[in-house]
């Protein structure tokens, strides 16, 4: 059994309604549990003149392996109405794989910790509520580390 944490965002079609039917079905996964929900938390998009976004991070227990979570993850994506037309573009629902317990994963399909994480203040601010204050990621770096390089900016809780 393996602690996952995965990072939940939708700008399109009432983005606080696609997460929480992400959430619902991210439960019923095979094998995984959702054992947490952070809070929702709003913010600008990274691309200009996209709507704002919501986004979430969830814990889950699953005894997937990494890219069977991932086919996982991808089949819901596309159950809720994602296109893919654009990188970066609008979406109904993005779910990434941000931690797979305490593995290191580089392949081309798949990179954990997810490579863009310490930037992005939407995933490490809801992330931090669900794990303790002293957590340490795969690659060793602290998420206190990384929090206080990344600062509470552009961001509301909801
Ligand atoms: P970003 O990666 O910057 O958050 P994105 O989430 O919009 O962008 P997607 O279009 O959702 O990107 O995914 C593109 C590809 O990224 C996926 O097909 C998947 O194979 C790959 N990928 C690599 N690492 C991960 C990860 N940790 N979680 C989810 N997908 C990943
Ligand atoms: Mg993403
Ligand atoms: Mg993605």
């Amino acid at each position: 059994m393996e602690r996952v944490y995965i990072g939940l965002g939708s700008n399109l079609d009432e983005p606080q309604e696609q997460l929480h039917s992400a959430v619902e079905a991210l439960g019923q996964l095979p094998a995984t549990t959702v054992a947490a929900v952070s809070a929702f938390y709003s913010s600008e998009s990274l691309s200009p003149g996209q709507p704002r976004y919501t986004n979430a991070v969830a814990a889950l227990d699953t005894t997937l392996a990494p890219l069977e979570l991932l086919d996982g993850l991808q089949a819901i994506e596309t159950a809720q109405g994602r296109v893919r037309l654009e990188r970066w573009g609008p979406r109904t629902l993005d779910l990434d794989i941000l931690l797979y317990g305490d593995q290191v994963i580089d392949i081309p399909r798949l990179k954990v910790p997810h490579y863009h994480m310490q930037a992005r203040p939407f995933v490490l601010y809801p992330l931090a509520e669900l794990v303790a204050e002293d957590f340490v990621l795969a690659d060793r770096r602290r998420l206190a580390q990384l929090l206080a390089d990344c600062p509470f900016v552009g961001l509301e809780r909801l």
